[in-house]
């Protein structure tokens, strides 16, 4: 009767990947090398021959990709509340003020008809997110950037492999960001990559990588530093499973677009629950997203589903409600939809190695931990 306990994620690292691991580890290279070239090749083959540069974090990518655009104290850079808080803590780190602009509730993404009122003289760039792998409209979104000489970094953290225009995220739009953290589609356990524009651009990229350091000819004499780089590169061994992983990411995706139809279809409607949109034509399904009914609490919920065995996650609170956010002077009530969104939202369990018996397996498990989730709150 009891089954093993179904988390919300789990990566899966096939063994001739474990193979490879222990050849790097035994080559004596293990930190940037060939791997992390070849690595970096074929994902440029992927997004269409544009310059990739691969590093240890889609965060770090975020930061390069600010300091490349020039962005400093007093400039605005326009997002979401509905993210991983990386996004804006980047933008803050960089001296400058995110500026958040509320959702549409039907794609849970950033609402582009909204931007445009939030666009100041001081605005440098938009950072867009794509939640639970749905692009938000690459169409609408140049046509703004362009429209305002506006430069944008994606925050496409979740998007590899999903699509635009019939295009993978990443071949197409101004800089890139894609991260391979451990629960991402594709992982190499930490990591990320930066997709450029042009081979200037790489170049920058590579300089705030690695501490700005250029060696200049063959001479021991020719060391030079230009910027003042971070330290944010790749290794030879998580390249390596990133190469493991590249080779999986249309199957992997495939099967998850398959578990979510089964989610659609087998999901109880009577329950009040709000489903993602079904976009089976772009989203890679990073993620598949319920919003509880108003009257459920979110936490009993979420322990009732632990007790039956399954695990969830929430992806995210709206976040100008922390509290550093706060202290820039955020509220409640500033942005609705991503407030009632954050309150509401809860991960169900979604990985490639997941059977179609563990999506109805959930779906039988939802109405009774939302029952008693109701009677919790009542009487709590
Ligand atoms: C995972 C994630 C990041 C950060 O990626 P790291 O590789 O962990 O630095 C940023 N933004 C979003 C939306 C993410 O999901």
């Amino acid at each position: 009767m009891s089954q093993p306990f179904l988390p919300f994620t789990r990566p899966a690292i096939d063994e001739a990947t474990i193979a490879a691991v222990g050849e790097v580890l035994r080559s004596g290279w293990i930190t940037s090398g060939p791997k992390v070239k070849e690595f970096e090749a074929q994902l440029s083959a992927m997004f269409g021959g544009r310059p990739v540069r691969a590093l240890s974090s889609a965060t770090g990518g975020m930061e390069i990709a600010l300091s490349m655009i020039g962005v400093q104290a007093g400039d605005e850079v326009i997002t979401t509340p509905l993210s991983w808080v990386a996004t804006a803590n980047v933008v803050l780190r960089a001296g400058a003020k995110p500026v958040f602009v509320d959702c549409d509730p039907r794609t849970r993404n950033i609402d582009l008809e909204r931007i445009e009122a939030a666009i100041t003289p001081r605005t440098r760039a938009l950072f867009p997110v794509d939640l639970a792998g749905l692009p938000v409209d690459r169409d609408r979104l140049y046509e703004i950037a362009r429209k305002h000489k506006l430069r944008v970094i994606e925050d496409a953290a979740q998007s590899m492999g999903a699509s635009w225009g019939g295009k993978p995220i990443g071949s197409i739009g101004d800089l890139v960001s894609i991260s391979f953290h451990a629960n991402k589609n594709i992982t190499s356990c930490e990591g990320g990559c930066l997709v450029l524009n042009n081979e200037d651009e790489a170049r920058q990229c590579e300089l705030w990588r690695l501490q700005g350091a250029v060696r200049r000819g063959d001479s021991w004499e020719g060391m030079d530093v230009t910027l003042p780089g971070g330290k944010h590169n790749m290794t030879d061994i998580a390249a390596c499973i990133g190469l493991g992983q590249l080779k999986a990411l249309k199957t992997f995706n495939e099967r998850r677009a398959v578990l979510a139809r089964r989610y659609f279809e087998r999901f109880d409607r009577t329950l009040g629950c709000e489903l993602p949109l079904a976009d089976f034509e772009h989203s890679n399904w990073h993620m598949f997203q319920i919003l509880l009914p108003e009257w459920a609490a979110r936490g009993p919920f979420i322990a009732n589903l632990r007790a039956a065995g399954i695990g969830c996650g929430v992806h995210y609170p709206a976040m100008h409600l922390f509290s550093l956010f706060r202290e820039l002077g955020h509220r409640v009530g500033e942005f609705p939809h991503a407030e009632r969104i954050g309150r509401a939202t809860v991960s169900l369990p979604l990985f490639p190695a997941m059977q179609d018996g563990d999506v109805d397996r959930v779906c039988a498990a939802i109405g009774p931990a939302l029952a008693a989730a109701s009677t919790q709150r009542a009487t709590a």
